[in-house]
């Protein structure tokens, strides 16, 4: 038996995610590439809909990528930025965001600011709300942190922001797919996500919605033959929706898997997921809890279906290590991933257990179990 806890990693697709995509390829080697996209175009139309019925948004503010970085990048890179603007970004701030932000404030003299987290370990309202002026041109939010069982307020940070007249940026790479993410319900103005997490789509895929408002302010950048036309000699119309921020080039299986794979959490309900997803990881977390020698690490008021932890005199590596050897699937979560968080808490790395809804609880309880086997014997 294997228990796979990593959803947050890479997750198992559902069956007709899988077959989408094996279907395509195989009729790509039928007819080619060119003939066998043609065929399901009306689908790849209708899957901008779909998305946007996933994330509260409109078909026109929806584009696909190959992955959620390739959307928070091609966002990111579009806003304008020059001299003296401020950049505010959260204490759970990702890696892949944090690194091109402190990179090009740095390259246009702007400036990045940490916005410090209340006790309970979430992004500090009363903090952000201080810190916003109208040189604040762009605040990044990471939803769901990679580390840790936070949830962070999006919709408060969004209407604060807005305050200002400053752009929200919401990495919603750990939410999308374990609890409903709405653009119109958060305010955020730009959304990012992957498909190979709780969506349970195939990796390489990644969705991007930008609001029309947002789209008024952008000024894209990355931008190729599908996102623009060359209508003369030195002139070039871009799109005006969110595809602008789409590349011509796309796997079309892995797109019409992932289309699968939002049809598939939509017939399900993303509220009923939520619920689900939460009794698992409130459940780990509580058989956690109760090991001698095995700390819980998660942050927050609201949780997420992760769940992070330590345990005394073991490297997270070894902890892997050992459930892999009892067909447990965890990861490892490392300072590097998510520096702010990780230092200010003195935590150098976590182990990760991320349980979809497909786990069953008393396979939660198994892996609890297991997790105290592995963990004994070492203090
Ligand atoms: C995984 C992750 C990303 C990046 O997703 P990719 O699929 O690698 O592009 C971004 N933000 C957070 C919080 C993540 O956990």
């Amino acid at each position: 038996m294997t228990i796979f806890l990593d959803s947050a990693g890479s997750s198992l697709p559902p069956r007709e995610v899988v077959d989408e995509v094996v279907a395509h390829l195989r009729r790509e080697a039928e007819v080619g590439g060119y003939l066998a996209a043609q065929e399901r175009e009306a689908d790849l139309e209708a899957g901008y809909g779909l998305v946007a019925e996933l994330l509260g948004a409109r078909p026109d503010e929806v584009a696909f990528t190959d992955s959620a970085t390739r959307s928070w990048l091609t966002a990111f890179d579009a806003v304008p930025l020059a001299e003296g603007d401020r950049v505010l970004i959260s204490e759970a701030e990702y890696a892949g965001t944090a690194i091109p932000i402190l990179r090009r404030t740095r390259e246009v003299g702007a400036v990045a600011e940490v916005v410090p987290s209340d006790p309970r370990g979430q992004v500090d309202l009363d903090a952000l709300t201080a810190m916003l002026d109208e040189r604040v041109k762009l605040v990044s939010l990471t939803h769901a942190p990679t580390n840790s069982g936070l949830v962070n307020p999006a919709r408060e940070v969004a209407a604060a922001a807005h305050e200002v007249g400053a752009l929200v940026l919401l990495d919603a790479c750990q939410s999308i797919g374990q609890l409903p993410v709405r653009a119109d319900e958060l305010g955020a103005d730009v959304i990012t996500g992957t498909g190979r997490k709780w969506l349970r789509g195939p990796r390489g895929t990644g969705v991007l919605v930008v609001r029309r408002a947002a789209a008024e302010v952008l000024r894209p950048r990355l931008v190729d033959l599908h996102g623009a036309r060359w209508t003369g000699p030195g002139e070039v119309r871009l799109r005006e929706d969110a595809r602008v921020h789409e590349v011509w080039e796309t796997s079309v299986a892995d797109r019409l898997g992932l289309l699968a794979a939002v049809r598939h959490a939509l017939a399900k309900g993303l509220d009923v997921i939520e619920r689900e997803v939460g009794e698992r990881a409130g459940r780990l977390r509580d058989g956690l809890s109760a090991l001698p020698g095995v700390t819980v690490r998660d942050i927050g008021e609201r949780r997420s279906g992760i769940v992070t932890f330590t345990a005394d005199g073991l490297a997270a590596d070894e902890v892997k290590r050992r459930l892999a050897g009892r067909g447990v699937t965890v990861t490892v979560s490392g300072a590097p991933s998510t520096l702010l968080d990780m230092t200010r808490r003195g935590l150098t790395e976590v182990v990760r257990a991320s349980p979809h809804y497909f786990v069953g609880l008393d396979e939660v309880d198994r892996a609890v179990e297991l997790v105290g086997e592995v963990t004994a014997g070492d203090r």
